[in-house]
């Protein structure tokens, strides 16, 4: 019989708090596999059994967060360590390999140093290609001897995504532009944890239906990696327009940025956010310098502003949005609301009075709470 056997690293540091993160993980897998597959945690391991397509079942683990190795293996029974040598003459090597142990059962009467090389003893004798490499084995014949005289024999093995399972470390609102990097900061975020709720502000008539519809195809990505939250819309138009017509144009963009933050608390903390999400990322453009960032910061009174690109070069950040696949989203061109509104010259280093006084022209918490009136909601 056929089990998918996965491991997952750093859950096991986390203490009393461990049975929190395993829970957690075990709901979010039974989320992303067919209900009739069964799942279960066995010796530190996620045991998942019961399902025809294999490589399906692989795929969808591949985007679980948490797990951190996926194995395909032969699940045999057995009364005596030579029916698990007997198995093993069925095993077909061709090149490197190296026999890993893993003795969940201590009880089992052959220590790992030594039952190891009699396992590749019977691989050697039955594939004539096969040689044992234990530095850098082109295959690793893994064999877990479980409770209950049950091993899981593999000569494989898919990487996990690694992180934390989502929803362990809370919530989040992360504002998401249709560009390439926020959907990337979403996804780093849903690494360590965090359940992440959407924003999109737009600017109809100015942004169309179709970058609207870009934006949920994006959301809709990143949260096939672990179903989270929901995509809230804001109509913008009205304070855009508002700035455009009021301030000095070199602060346009400081001031949208610092409604939209205010705006992304208020429906955060609404919905149980526990902070907010940008795709920031220092010095990319003339409104993320280091002061520009700061004016925002003051803008969340409740709720801190976390920026998982920050630092990040843009080629790091092009290569994960491959890797996600949100990047072949993210270029499609449709005009963004902020493109709309965008000065000719934005300000390089706005300082904080100037930017203050700029936004006293604005009656600023009744264009808030205007707009936040209108924000709809929408399944992903
Ligand atoms: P992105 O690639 O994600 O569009 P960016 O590099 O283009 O980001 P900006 O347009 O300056 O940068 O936006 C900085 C951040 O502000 C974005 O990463 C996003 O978090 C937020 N943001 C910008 N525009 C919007 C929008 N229309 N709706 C929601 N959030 C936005
Ligand atoms: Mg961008």
């Amino acid at each position: 019989m056929s089990v998918i056997v996965c491991s997952y690293g750093e859950i096991h540091l986390k203490g009393s708090n461990r049975g929190f993160f395993v829970r957690t993980l075990m709901k979010n897998i039974r989320q992303a596999l067919p209900a009739d597959v069964k799942t279960e945690v066995t010796d530190t391991r996620v045991v998942v059994s019961n399902f025809s397509d294999a490589k399906l079942i692989v795929n969808r683990l591949k985007k679980v967060f948490g797990l951190t190795s996926i194995r395909v293996c032969e699940s045999i029974n057995f009364n005596s360590p030579e029916e698990i040598l007997n198995y093993l003459a069925s095993v077909k090597i061709n090149g490197t390999f190296k026999v890993v142990i893993n003795r969940a059962d201590k009880n089992f009467p052959i220590k790992s140093p030594i039952f190891a090389p009699q396992c590749g003893d019977v691989i050697l004798k039955n594939n004539a290609q096969a040689k044992v490499d234990v530095q850098k084995p082109e295959t690793i014949v893994q064999i877990e001897i479980r409770h209950n005289g049950v091993a899981y024999i593999s000569t494989g093995l898919e990487r996990g995504l690694g992180g934390l399972p989502v929803g362990v470390s809370g919530r989040a609102i992360c504002l998401i532009s249709g560009g390439i990097d926020s959907p990337v900061a979403a996804f780093l975020a849903m690494k360590r944890g965090l359940t992440v709720d959407f924003v999109h502000f737009t600017t109809p008539p100015y942004t169309s239906e179709l970058a609207l519809q870009k934006v949920v195809s994006l959301c809709k990505q990143v949260n096939s990696f672990g179903n989270s939250g929901k995509l809230y819309i804001v109509p913008f138009t009205e304070i855009g327009s508002q700035i455009q017509k009021c301030c000095h144009e070199e602060y346009t963009i400081t001031l949208m940025r610092r409604f939209m933050v205010a705006l992304s608390e208020k429906i955060g903390i609404e919905h149980n956010a526990d902070c907010i999400i940008t795709g920031e990322n220092l010095a990319q453009v003339a409104s993320q310098t280091i002061q520009g960032i700061t004016t925002n910061n003051f803008v969340a009174k409740q709720l801190p502003i976390l920026r998982p690109l920050i630092c990040f070069d843009k080629d790091e950040i092009v290569h994960l949005a491959k890797q996600i696949e949100t990047y072949q989203i993210s270029i499609l061109p449709y005009e963004d609301c902020c493109t709309v509104f965008v000065p000719s010259r934005p300000t390089i280093k706005p300082n904080l009075p100037t930017v203050l006084a700029e936004e006293e022209k604005l009656n600023f918490n009744l264009l808030i709470e205007n707009c936040f009136q209108k924000v709809e909601s929408r399944e992903l």
